[in-house]
């Protein structure tokens, strides 16, 4: 601390490059600061710092296993963060001046970079922007930061004494419970459960909070209700939503697209007060979107649109500007390719004529190279053993395809299977049901060389925010990746795509996979690019892993694996 503060007495007032000095360790007491990269300027991102503590006395039962180490990674993530707001006076001169930061999380709970928690220490990665005065160092406020604001969050956050111990537990426990309640689905023959008493309404479209006025609790309908037992919470009840073809129907505003979106987010923990904590779907789980634009490349879509006009095969399809229904068939093939067991489909936001086609059109349109989704679903779950769940209000030829329908009226769900067979019986099928075999998607090699990383002198390949990826000259459109949840696996993404860009040609899925390998044995810290602190990064998917570097313009393919 000594040695800190006579530091910036010496670099007091000096150029903004003289806080390059305080680069390195430096002993406080009960815990180590290092200062692993600092700015260049107060306008340029914030310096990168470590708080690590010289011993661990949480109970040790909080991170006792991988799972409960990551929730309980986050619960300190999340003090940290509330100790900054409450103590952080933020704003002491010129650009980010002051401000202490550590990754934001969402509502879910993931691995991510912010934490670590060992036996023996904790340690939180921050990032604090160094105080100037115009554009030199301004050391009374540095010190007010490092030596005054610093170790009071550390105090506050990084504890047992000053720690809540009850709300530490329930998070651990609720999460503990959540992985549980997923890895439980396959043996129930499920593909998702919703708890009762959850509660899926958002906040509002930009928010992942929980609605908290006026939203109505879930209920299971009796006939799809489930039991389980839980290790912590012990007894719970709710809807399974088992194999094979699920609709979900009801009027306009009645909830549908809010309980698929749920499904799509139960991929994820969450944490305990989200009302979504119970609401699980099988991990590979993938909702597919329209998403007209994107580019495509090489992508075996043939199972669903066969030969396009001038005689292009679909085995390989590539464009720089995919049509609805072909970017949605590219989404699924895609889903397909990496691994999924799970697609979720929202009528809102799928192309019509990927869906559907009906008996008119398909007398007066007979160059067609589509075969609509709803041809798909079955063989998808006979010969692929992937099931679905799909959103439809307003085609009801999909009551000739489904095993369930879960019908939502005024937010409340109700079993309508057996009234969608008596409909059925009344309005016959639209055509005999062919039963046709589905081939999973071609694999794809993946030209290493095609990704370009050159932006001027540099290569760059960074996470912007949530939906971009800056890969050289490319900004990378993520914005219909509907299950990435938060920035860090945006930018661990990118930094995966580095990687891929650094390697040989290879199988998109192995790629992918070794990506993801190399995290689980060295954490996302093996992504880092010097040592020290690894920049702001959370757990993605392979799902999200894949479709990041499917949407990059540049890339090109081969086939094999
Ligand atoms: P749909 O897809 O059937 O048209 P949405 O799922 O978009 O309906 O929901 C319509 C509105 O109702 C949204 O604003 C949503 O937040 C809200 N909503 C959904 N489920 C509930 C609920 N259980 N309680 C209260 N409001 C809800
Ligand atoms: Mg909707």
């Amino acid at each position: 601390m000594q040695r800190l503060r006579s530091a910036l007495d010496r670099i007091d007032r000096k150029g903004y490059g003289a806080y390059k000095d305080l680069s390195g360790s430096f002993e406080f007491d009960g815990f180590t600061l290092f200062i692993d990269r600092v700015q260049r300027d107060p306008f340029a991102p914030p310096s990168l710092i470590r708080v690590r503590t010289k011993e661990n006395r949480f109970d040790p039962t909080l991170f006792e296993n991988p799972v409960r180490r990551v929730a309980f990674e986050d619960f300190l993530t999340r003090e940290v963060d509330r100790a900054v707001r409450d103590v952080v006076r933020g704003d002491r001169g010129s650009g980010g001046s002051g401000r202490v930061e550590i990754q934001r999380p969402s509502q879910k709970v993931l691995p991510r970079t912010s934490m670590v928690v060992e036996g023996d220490f904790v340690e939180a990665r921050m990032a604090v922007g160094l105080p100037a005065r115009g554009r030199s160092v301004d050391a009374r406020a540095a010190r007010a930061v490092l030596l005054e604001e610093l170790p009071e969050v550390v105090d506050r956050a990084l504890r047992p004494e000053n720690a809540d111990p009850d709300r530490a537990r329930l998070h651990v426990a609720s999460v503990e419970d959540a992985e549980y309640l997923r890895n439980l689905l396959p043996s129930l023959g499920l593909v998702a459960f919703v708890a009762d008493g959850s509660v899926l309404p958002r906040e509002s479209g930009a928010s992942d909070r929980p609605l908290r006025e006026n939203a109505v609790p879930f209920e299971s309908p009796a006939e799809f209700r489930v039991e389980v037992e839980l290790p912590n919470r012990g007894g719970v009840t709710g809807m399974g939503i088992p194999e094979g073809v699920t609709l979900v129907a009801g009027g306009g505003f009645h909830g549908k697209s809010t309980l698929l979106s749920a499904l799509a987010w139960g991929v994820y923990d969450h944490v305990p007060g989200d009302g979504r904590e119970l609401v699980v779907a099988r991990p590979d789980a993938a909702k597919v979107r329209a998403e007209d634009g994107r580019s495509v490349a090489g992508v075996d879509i043939s199972a669903m649109i066969g030969e396009l006009p001038g005689g292009r095969s679909t085995e390989s399809f590539s464009s720089p500007n995919a049509s609805g229904s072909t970017s949605q068939a590219a989404n699924i093939a895609e889903a397909l390719e990496i691994g999924t067991s799970l697609l979720l489909v929202d009528e809102d936001t799928s192309a019509t004529n990927f869906m559907i086609r009906d008996e008119r059109m398909r007398d007066l349109v007979r160059r067609e190279p589509i075969s609509p989704f709803i041809d798909l679903v079955r063989p998808l779950h006979l010969s692929l053993g992937v099931s679905t769940v799909v959103v439809v209000g307003g085609v009801g030829d999909y009551l000739d395809v489904a095993d369930r329908v879960i019908l939502l009226e005024d937010y409340a769900a109700s079993d309508a299977t057996q009234r969608a067979r008596e409909v059925v019986g009344r309005f016959p099928p639209r055509a005999p049901l062919e039963d046709r075999e589905v081939q999973r998607p071609k694999p794809r090699r993946l030209r290493a060389g095609s990704l370009d990383l050159r932006r001027g002198k540099r290569e760059t390949a960074r996470g912007r925010g949530l939906h971009t990826v800056e890969l050289g000259q490319e900004q990378v459109d993520l914005s219909s990746v509907e299950q990435l949840a938060e920035a860090g696996q945006t930018e661990a993404a990118a930094r995966a795509i580095r990687r891929f860009a650094a390697g040989g040609d290879r199988g998109l899925g192995e790629m992918v996979g070794e990506a993801l390998e190399i995290i689980s044995e060295g954490g996302l810290d093996a992504l880092g690019h010097f040592s020290g602190h690894p920049g702001e990064m959370s757990l993605p998917r392979a799902q999200e892993v894949a479709a990041a570097v499917n949407r990059v313009r540049s890339l090109r393919t081969g086939p094999g694996a």
